[in-house]
């Protein structure tokens, strides 16, 4: 039986694994910064790349590459190279793929610094972005320039969760002769898989769920190997590497993937259904909700609802900051993908930098409070938020 054969929850506990002469069960974490050659003639040779092997690990450390080996497995992706964070991740791709001159379409429903780092720090080297709205397939088209080489999105979006067709949109960036990008990390592998709808790279925070408990910052870029070679390049050279030690967090995490995926969505489905009837919520943002207005291409694209449920309150930002105080069990951070439920509002933390009228075309209002769903029982989950409501 090939790895190929096995099912996603086996990928995440066995894919990837290479054990030492020692024979260890669990993945063993390499800290050395470089490694030794037998004589000059073999480090000539792996320099040379005449012979595979490691030499210093901002080129390659095994506990990094049995990390890497295991998200391949699981997005089926050919290649995958891991960064020192899921913002590295997108700049490297850029770094990697794009020169001065060149364009890139972006859903305007990114995470904030993916907006900033497109618009404020590679529109310095000359890469323009048009940003378009996540639904809206006419004004993907439109925004086409001869010079696009990039379309780039994410699925369902932050805050909002509004789902991107990814099918559709790999078509146009397809006709258009560009790349699509899919920032895979609300969804992980286990509920949606881009490169199979046609995406050509998929981007990862593993900060989020693939470590799952909100211990270390990472990241992953995943394609074929003609793509990722000049996004390694760049990696290799400019040096935001994943670090070994963060490696094997993310090994032990994914290991718990799927069943942490089914029981977030499972926790945010009940929430989502509890706070639409709330009197003092105006609307609910969930893709596993009939009245999601994409709910039914969310529920073809992705396999549950994912664990990140946002919602509208009558009040204002008064009422959003009233109820984050009156919690005494939910965590008020900006993180997700944790154990731990999170709250945040997004108008005054991760989109507090950009400006007013890029935060009102990304809908995010005022009253608009998001919640990570964690794994606790959602009746405490929900105990907590019935308090400041
Ligand atoms: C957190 C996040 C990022 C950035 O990842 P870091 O690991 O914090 O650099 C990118 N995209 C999405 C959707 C995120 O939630």
């Amino acid at each position: 039986m090939s790895e190929q054969d096995f099912q996603p929850e086996t990928l995440a506990i066995r894919a990837g694994t290479q054990r030492t002469e020692f024979g260890e069960h669990s993945e063993a974490l390499f800290l050395t910064s470089s490694f030794t050659f037998e004589s000059a003639a073999q480090a000539a040779r792996r320099f040379s790349e005449q012979e595979p092997g490691n030499i210093y690990a901002r080129f390659t450390n095994p506990t990094v590459t049995m990390f890497e080996d295991r998200l391949a497995a699981l997005e089926g992706a050919e290649k995958c190279v891991a960064t020192a964070s899921g913002m590295s991740a997108i700049l490297a791709c850029v770094m990697g793929l794009l020169k001065a001159g060149d364009h890139i379409v972006a859903s305007q429903s990114l995470f904030g610094a993916t907006v900033n780092l497109f618009s404020n720090i590679i529109g310095k080297f000359g890469v323009e972005t048009t940003f378009v709205p996540a639904t809206d397939l006419a004004q993907w088209q439109a925004a086409i320039k001869p010079n696009t080489r990039l379309f780039f999105l994410e699925t369902p979006s932050n805050p909002l969760t509004e789902i991107s067709d990814i099918a559709a949109i790999a078509a146009l960036a397809k006709n258009a002769g560009a790349w699509l990008a899919v920032d895979n990390c609300f969804c992980t592998p286990i509920l949606q898989r881009p490169l199979e709808l046609g995406a050509d790279l998929v981007i990862h925070s593993a900060t989020k769920y693939l470590d799952g408990q909100g211990r270390v910052l990472g990241g992953a870029v995943l394609g074929s190997k003609v793509l990722l070679a000049p996004v390694y390049g760049f990696l290799r050279t400019a040096g935001p590497t994943m670090s070994a030690f963060n490696a094997w967090v993310f090994l032990k995490g994914m290991e718990t993937l799927k069943i942490r995926m089914e029981a977030h969505s499972a926790n945010a489905l009940a929430l989502a259904r509890w706070l639409e009837v709330q009197p003092q919520v105006a609307r609910v943002f969930y893709p596993g909700l009939p009245s999601h207005p994409q709910h039914d291409l969310a529920m073809r694209q992705q396999k549950l609802g994912g664990g990140i449920v946002s919602f509208e309150l009558k009040g204002g930002k008064d009422a959003a900051w009233h109820l984050i105080d009156s919690t005494r069990m939910l965590s008020i951070t900006a993180n997700l993908g944790d154990t731990r439920t999170t709250i945040t509002h997004p108008a005054s933390t991760t989109h507090g930098r950009i400006s007013p009228e890029a935060r009102v075309a990304a809908g995010v209002s005022d009253g608009l409070v998001r919640i990570a769903v964690g794994l606790e029982a959602v009746a405490d989950i929900r105990a907590d938020l019935a308090r400041g409501l």
